[in-house]
């Protein structure tokens, strides 16, 4: 019987832990929280969004996206949402967005609980893997509670993001020492904080906007949903897409800037039209009374200030040419970002080990064989969606069945 040492208890792990022993292996859970799958527990608002029924190569990132995809196509959307329904899981599906039907994250992760008791896969929690070491035959993993013995093991370590659920980084240093190289970390799906001072006014906001992220002055990616105001910046999905290139680029000491649109459903001139009709027809309202309606409350004394437009001001009153810079401002508002609110507030992290030390049919690894790699440790990250436990259900089952032995196509 093969002997899996899987380092990390996390979606990753599970899952491979659960395919290794389905395959007929003995596996053994290295975790060095209190218990395993705590992450799981804080997904999707606690609802945990387990995937997506879209599914295309533009919800996946890394400096080589297209490395999923012969992971995806062993373990994919269909075979994930299988997996999880034959666990328990009924499906709840929200414009293509999967949660389990009881809403519950804790159901997911009680699921796969079960299952790993089912296989008697042994779980060893309050155990960090300090030292990995290739044999002659197999692979020795050092921990602080004594030494293991595998024929494989699989690092299901975490990436960065949110350390206090145990993804802490600890084990970058043993895969650095096996010879492979990371693509340099950053927050993805992380806040932005902004340089601009005026956020404190508008915290709290919540409206639909376009999220344009301008790189030393040249677009790099848009999103649009609910953008959230926060009283230093900026949150909410939109936010969230774009972050990872915003973080990249602050690395590398570039301007970044977010141009919010907070009239996405309107072309310019209907903008124009509306806001003029607003103003020079507002008969008795004062300039803030004719916006209302239009936007937040809290967000119009600022667009209006921002524009050299008093609150209290007859709206008949108001200049045609200030009437047109407020539509162009309120097409554009360009604010200068400062900082991501780092690992500790991110939902993933962006980089991981190089994907071109790695075999995409297995997840094994190209540099020592017998070390396998799953979920976010790995240089992939997926958009918001349900896309990073996506890639953590697949590529933890690929290694698990791959390093079982069982190599079925
Ligand atoms: C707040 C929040 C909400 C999210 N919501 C969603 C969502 O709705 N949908 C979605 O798709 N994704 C979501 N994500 C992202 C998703 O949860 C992660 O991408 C996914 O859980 C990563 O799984 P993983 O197994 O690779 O790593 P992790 O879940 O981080 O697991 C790694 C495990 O390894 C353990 N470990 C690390 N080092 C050692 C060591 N040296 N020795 C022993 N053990 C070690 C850690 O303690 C941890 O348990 C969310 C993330 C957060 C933080």
């Amino acid at each position: 019987m093969k002997r899996i040492l899987v380092i990390g208890g996390g979606a990753s792990g599970m899952t491979a832990a659960i395919a290794a022993a389905r395959s007929g292996a003995a596996v053994t859970i290295l975790e060095h929280m209190d218990r395993i799958g705590k992450k799981i527990l804080s997904t999707g608002n606690g609802k945990c969004n387990y995937t997506n029924r879209r599914q295309d190569l533009r919800c996946y990132r890394g400096e080589d996206p297209a490395f999923v995809l012969p992971v995806l196509r062993q373990f994919g959307f269909e075979e994930t949402v299988a997996f999880f329904r034959e666990l328990g899981i009924y499906p709840k599906e929200r414009d293509g967005y999967f949660y389990p039907a009881s809403e519950q994250a804790a159901a997911v992760l009680d699921v796969l609980r079960m299952e790993l008791r089912r296989l008697d896969v042994r779980v060893v929690t309050g155990c960090e893997a300090t030292a990995v070491r290739k044999l002659k035959n197999g692979c020795e993993v050092t921990t602080d509670r004594g030494s293991l013995r595998g024929d494989c093991c699989i690092f299901a370590c975490g990436g960065r993001a949110f350390p206090k659920s145990g993804s802490d980084g600890s084990a970058f240093g043993l895969i650095e020492r096996l010879g492979h190289s990371f693509v340099e970390m950053t927050p993805a799906l992380v806040q932005l904080t902004a340089k601009q001072a005026f956020f404190k006014s508008i915290a709290g906001v919540r409206t639909d906007c376009r999220v344009v992220l301008l790189v030393d002055g040249t677009c790099i990616c848009e999103d649009r949903g609910e953008l959230q105001l926060t009283d230093c910046g900026i949150s909410g999905i939109p936010v969230f897409q774009v972050s990872r290139f915003a973080a990249q680029a602050l690395k590398r000491g570039q301007r970044v800037q977010a141009a919010l649109d907070f009239v996405p459903y309107l072309e310019r001139e209907p903008l124009y039209e509306e806001l003029s009709r607003r103003f020079l027809q507002g008969e008795g309202k004062t300039a803030a009374e004719a916006l209302v309606g239009l936007f937040s409350k809290k967000l119009i004394p600022l667009f209006l200030k921002q524009n050299g437009i008093s609150l209290q001001e007859e709206a008949g009153k108001v200049p045609r040419e200030r009437i047109q810079a407020l539509g162009r401002y309120l097409k554009e508002l360009v604010v200068d970002i400062a900082d991501t609110k780092g690992f500790a507030a991110a939902q993933a992290s962006a980089g991981g080990v190089r994907t071109e030390e790695l075999c995409a049919e297995t997840m094994e690894s190209e540099i020592v064989p017998g070390i396998y790699f799953a979920g976010e440790v790995v240089d992939i990250d997926g958009i918001c969606g349900g896309y990073n436990l996506q890639w953590a259900w697949s590529s933890g089952y690929v290694a698990g069945v791959h390093a079982a032995g069982d190599i079925r196509e």
